[in-house]
């Protein structure tokens, strides 16, 4: 027997409809690259974007082609997401931090047919362009004051002049769920990046999950400011999601130094905001140095690469402000765990709390994990025993874009990569993605604990810990650290502060300090490319 209820699909553009009719006047304030602060309500932000899916229309963009996105976090970038999944294409956000060639790679593999951008990489696009034949239209996402005088792209459109020659009478149209509605490449730190195609189901689906109160527990009294930037898996969900619960949004554009988001925290009273570990470190410094408060804000989310203990300290124990230590990947839309404690857990002391924090979450339903063994085996959940995190669930990869790389599935899950421990709460901790694992004599050492211990030392601004070659043990722990301006700090000195903190035989071999460790294109370290860097370290063991 069939349930009687209404068969509706899920679509992003309902989430537009919603927050227009029940939030109207809620605001999106965007700091802008041409230097103003831009406000305007979620009912402008729909009439806008409903004006911009006309205007998609009138360039011939078809159901199902990849509309390219290279921009900051803005009211355009918004309106956008919403009119290319809404009237049936497909939004393309690629990453600007990308070379010019691995951009090109990119927008040709997806097919982009328009492409998008801010003032900012004008001189990327240009550079880019001959290189991409399949490309109709480039549009300059500014207004007709901002249009270069000159330009070697033919033809370049500009945002405001297609948005005021459409009527904002639109129908948004209805279609089944599981089309595409979004594409994100991974960063493909071996071999080519590899599509994630999103769907207008998954998409939905994943933002009730990412408002759930132990989740990102996202609601109209919010203010958000997403950090994490829209090109970076959707900017984790929020632009829908503010949608869906009518929270204001305050996008910070290309100014993403310490000073401009606490400025702009304070001036518009941010509840809450989400990012990258290395993003905070500037604004920890800024507040630090000014001996500055956080007025508004009561938490944030930290997610992407492990959020160091020493950090989440900082956070919640100088400036009351609650980390929400978060998991995903591209491939998981892309939130799979959040760190919110469970009712019993909140009446520990400050020590056991931060020790469950630290950990990167639990499964938010929709979600379902586990841990195998190399046979493939199911692992138990004691907080010890790590095995490759599998997950499943209606927003995690069925397959690359295009089938590249064949079926990513086994028996149904997906292999993240991850290397993890599950405690009886729940609580998954990463101890390593596997191709950074440091196998030792047989036995592995998970490199983020040693590199949280090397945060925590005040001289410390950022540590990656890599394997290095030993003529005995294959490989052992190599310390790259990158000290703070001015501080001072010896190989012993560091090597020191492990004493009594880990097993002995996981203290790192050696210690070299640099002045800089790469990043890569979403803001984590790059070990690939320390790995490379330090080939042929000899270790004062070896
Ligand atoms: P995203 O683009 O969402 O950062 P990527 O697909 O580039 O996702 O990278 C996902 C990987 O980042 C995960 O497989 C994991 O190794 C790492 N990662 C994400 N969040 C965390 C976290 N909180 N702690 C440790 N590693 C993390």
């Amino acid at each position: 027997m069939l349930g009687q209820m209404m068969q509706q699909p899920l679509l992003i553009s309902s989430l537009l409809v919603h927050a227009e009719r029940h939030h109207g006047e809620q605001q999106v304030v965007s700091r802008r690259v041409e230097g103003d602060l831009h406000r305007q309500t979620f009912r402008e932000l729909a009439a806008r974007s409903r004006r911009m899916a006309n205007a998609l229309k009138a360039l011939g963009v078809a159901d199902g082609e990849r509309v390219g996105t290279l921009a900051w976090n803005g009211h355009r970038h918004m309106e956008l997401y919403y009119a290319v999944s809404g009237m049936g294409a497909v939004l393309h956000t690629l990453n600007p931090r990308l070379h010019a060639e691995q951009l090109a790679w990119i927008a040709n593999h997806a097919e982009d047919r328009v492409v998008f951008f801010d003032l900012t990489f004008l001189p990327l696009v240009e550079a880019v362009a001959p290189h991409l034949p399949q490309v109709r239209q480039f549009v300059l996402m500014t207004d007709r004051a901002h249009m270069p005088a000159s330009s070697t792209i033919a033809h370049l459109l500009c945002y405001e002049d297609l948005l005021d020659a459409a009527s904002d009478r639109f129908d948004w149209p209805r279609f089944d769920e599981n089309r595409a509605s979004s594409l994100c490449y991974t960063s493909g730190t071996t071999g080519n990046p590899k599509g994630a195609l999103y769907s207008h189901r998954s998409t939905v689906l994943h933002t009730y999950a990412v408002a759930l109160p132990d989740s990102l527990g996202l609601s109209s009294r919010d203010v958000i400011l997403p950090v994490v930037p829209m090109f970076h898996v959707n900017a984790w969900g929020l632009p829908y999601a503010a949608c869906m619960v009518g929270a204001k949004l305050v996008f910070p554009g290309p100014h993403l130094d310490g000073k401009s988001l606490y400025e702009l925290f304070e001036s518009e009273q941010v509840t809450v905001s989400a990012g990258v570990p290395t993003v905070w470190q500037g604004l920890l410094a800024h507040v630090q140095a000014n001996q500055l408060r956080f007025g508004s804000m009561t938490r944030t989310v930290i997610g992407g690469s492990a959020c160091p203990p020493a950090m989440m300290r900082t956070f919640q124990e100088t400036y009351g402000v609650t980390v929400l230590h978060a998991w995903g990947m591209t491939e998981l839309s892309p939130l799979g765990t959040v760190g919110v404690l469970k009712g019993h857990q909140e009446r520990l002391d400050a020590q056991a709390r931060m020790a469950i924090q630290s950990k990167q979450g639990r499964g938010i339903f929709g979600i379902d994990m586990k841990i195998v063994g190399e046979d493939g085996e199911e692992l138990a959940w004691d907080g010890k025993t790590s095995g490759e995190l599998m997950v499943r669930g209606p927003w995690v990869i069925q397959q690359y874009f295009k089938g590249e790389g064949g079926d990513p599935l086994r028996e149904g899950w997906f292999p993240t990569g991850d290397v993890a421990l599950i405690d009886a709460d729940g609580f998954m901790q990463i101890t390593d993605r596997s191709k950074d694992v440091i196998k030792s004599g047989g036995e592995w050492i998970g490199s983020i604990e040693l590199e949280n211990i090397a945060m925590a030392h005040p001289a410390v601004a950022m540590a990656a810990c890599i394997a290095a070659r030993h003529p005995k043990w294959d490989e052992r722990p190599l310390l790259v650290v990158m000290r703070k301006a001015g501080a001072e700090l010896t190989r012993e000195g560091l090597l020191q502060f492990y004493e009594g903190k880990i097993a002995r035989w996981w203290t790192p071999d050696d210690v070299v300090f640099v002045d800089a460790i790469p990043l890569g294109a979403t803001g984590k370290m790059q070990k690939n490319k320390l790995r490379e860097m330090f080939r042929d370290h000899r270790l004062p063991t070896a």
